[in-house]
């Protein structure tokens, strides 16, 4: 698996449509300084569902969004679009190629796609779990991640070598599982309540 290339359109300082093809080995970006190179991780970030402002190194989310130049209107959308070969289907999908889109408006709305199709944040979350490439995971090494790791904090350790085992995919579904139950015992309670003023 390795990201085949990146399109963005109206993120950040890429007003116009913009595509960088990344090959299987290393790619390096170089530019003077402002140019950019920092808002194509942070393109990688956000469309792999970052949700944190802070982490895009913006104070709102809504700053992704090109806003403007003296010389260009500002836009009402960021689009970024990755894809990533599948080949050796690491990603569990049927597809050899998988392009993730996110698009996010103005107004705050935002969408998420794979390969074309409206999905849930969720539904990407889920996609990339366990393969180290989320946005908590150990790939995507942004300031401050490597003070983190080398930290006394044993949590923040053990989350990146969850991540690395594979097992945060069973993690959170086994979270999501225990709170459908406490919400059905909830009920199963109430319903006896109900039971007990009716007798
Ligand atoms: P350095 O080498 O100094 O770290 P860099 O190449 O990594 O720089 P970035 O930090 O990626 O550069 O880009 C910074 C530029 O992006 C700034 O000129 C900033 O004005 C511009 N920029 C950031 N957000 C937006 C936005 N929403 N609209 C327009 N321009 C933006």
């Amino acid at each position: 698996m390795y990201f085949k290339k990146i399109e963005m359109h109206g993120f950040k300082s890429f007003a116009e449509p913009v595509t960088i093809d990344f090959s299987s080995g290393i790619t390096c970006i170089v530019g003077p300084n402002g140019s950019g190179k920092s808002n194509i991780s942070d393109a990688i970030r956000w469309v792999l569902g970052e949700q944190s402002p802070k982490m895009l190194r913006g104070g709102k989310m809504e700053e992704v969004i090109f806003s403007g130049t003296s010389s260009r209107k500002s836009r009402g959308m960021a689009e970024v679009t990755l894809v990533i070969d599948n080949g050796e289907g690491t990603l569990p999908i049927d597809y050899k190629e998988v392009a993730l889109t996110r698009r996010m408006f103005r107004s705050g709305e935002s969408e998420y796609h794979i390969n074309g199709n409206q999905c849930r944040l969720r539904d990407i979350r889920e996609l990339i779990m366990d393969t180290g490439i989320g946005v908590d995971g150990y790939s995507i090494i942004g300031q401050g991640k490597i003070s983190e790791i080398l930290s006394n904090k044993t949590e923040s350790r053990r989350e990146i070598f969850e991540e690395a085992a594979g097992i945060v995919l069973y993690r959170t579904k086994k979270a999501e599982s225990e709170r459908k139950l406490e919400a059905a015992n909830a009920n199963m309670d109430r319903v006896q309540d109900i039971i007990g003023e009716i007798e």
